[in-house]
């Protein structure tokens, strides 16, 4: 047996795709692969809204609580130091990878596509998931 070697870069992986939130990365990978279509509309798994897939990042700016000088982030409960450093995590929420033919492939949950390096999937959630009106 053969077991798929993935990495995520926060505790939880959000899959708007499947309106999910899990540790689960290999399962969000799954997921993600079998999305042929990048999808209009996502579901955002923590609180069921219908999101427009391009300002799916944007909107999980609303799911922090700003407690003394630190940003928590309602996902996982994580502590951030600035609203800046809380965007960046957020997009860490957002993507899995999978080793293949020893290079890690990275996915973005939000629409599936796949990028060569964890730089340019981050790069992708923010021109493609955080567009302003
Ligand atoms: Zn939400
Ligand atoms: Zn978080
Ligand atoms: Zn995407």
């Amino acid at each position: 047996m053969s077991q798929i070697q993935v990495q995520k870069l926060t505790k939880i992986v959000l899959c708007p795709i499947s309106g999910e939130m899990t540790e689960d990365a290999a399962k969000v990978l799954e997921q993600v692969k079998q999305c042929k279509i990048p999808p209009s509309k996502v579901k955002c798994p923590k609180c069921g809204q219908e999101i427009e897939a391009t300002k799916f990042a944007l909107h999980l700016i609303k799911h922090c609580r700003v407690s003394g000088k630190s940003v928590v982030c309602d996902i996982c409960g994580e502590k951030l130091k600035s609203m800046g450093d809380f965007m960046r995590h957020i997009r860490e929420h957002l993507t899995v990878a999978e080793l293949r033919n020893g290079m890690w492939v990275w996915y973005c949950t939000v629409c599936g596509r796949e990028f060569t390096s964890k730089k340019s999937v981050l790069v992708h959630i923010l021109k493609s998931h955080e567009v302003e009106k």
